[in-house]
């Protein structure tokens, strides 16, 4: 039997799954302005395994079982840079969650991102102002952490990561593969940063809802 709170962690899961796969095109044009052109492949095929193989994962799990199973499936079929960077998305919300297994609450949610990004800065090395899915996700935990415990906060994170990620655009260097492209990157966001700038808006929907 799956316990409440993980049906419905899954049932958000699946939401920003689907989300992912519907931007597939879109992600995959981005990354071939600046990049290799496989970032919403690597998203979407993601996606699709945790859409099926997800509800095996929930069922019986605790939150924290079922995101570190997220983390290693994502491992295991993602590739690109972004296969390992999403695995530690998803072990970051392991443990932000794992104080409150049973009732997490919405600060929990918001460490297990903080984690997460934390995590992703460890392995990557990257910085605010690389061009990365870090200028993304770093406005969108300190915007979390500065209305703590506000309904709204979860729309102003969105709204931070939008920002951070349009920004991404207008920087010269940086780290992975637009780093190549120097000048000629201007004027091209990052896809790694849109993409978090999308997951953060269709949870903010979802939790406005
Ligand atoms: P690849 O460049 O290997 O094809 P993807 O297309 O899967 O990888 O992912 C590209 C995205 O990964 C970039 O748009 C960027 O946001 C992110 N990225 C690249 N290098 C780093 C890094 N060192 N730290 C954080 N994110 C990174
Ligand atoms: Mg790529
Ligand atoms: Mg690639």
């Amino acid at each position: 039997e799956t316990p409440a709170a993980v049906a419905a962690a899954h049932e958000f899961v699946a939401l920003l799954c689907r989300r992912l796969i519907e931007e597939e095109d879109r992600l995959t044009a981005l990354d071939r302005a600046v990049g290799d052109g496989d970032l919403g492949t690597n998203l979407a095929r993601g996606a699709r395994t945790i859409l099926s193989c997800g509800e095996e994962l929930a069922a019986g799990n605790s939150l924290p079982g079922y995101f570190r199973g997220l983390s290693e499936a994502i491992r295991r079929v993602v590739g690109g840079t972004s296969g390992p960077l999403y695995s530690l998305l998803a072990l970051g919300m392991a443990e932000g969650i794992g104080r409150n297994p049973e009732a997490p609450q919405p600060e929990d949610w918001g460490r297990g991102l903080e984690i997460g990004t934390a995590l992703i800065q460890e392995l990557g090395g990257a910085q605010v102002g690389d061009r990365t899915m870090v200028d993304a996700l770093v406005p969108a935990v300190e915007a979390l952490n500065g209305a703590a415990g506000d309904p709204e906060a979860v729309a102003a994170a969105a709204q931070a990561a939008r920002h951070g990620a349009e920004a991404t655009g207008t920087m010269v260097t940086g780290l992975g593969r637009s780093s190549y492209l120097g000048r000629r990157a201007l004027g091209h966001p990052d896809p790694g940063a849109i993409a978090i700038a999308i997951l953060c808006e269709t949870a903010a929907t979802y939790l406005a809802a």
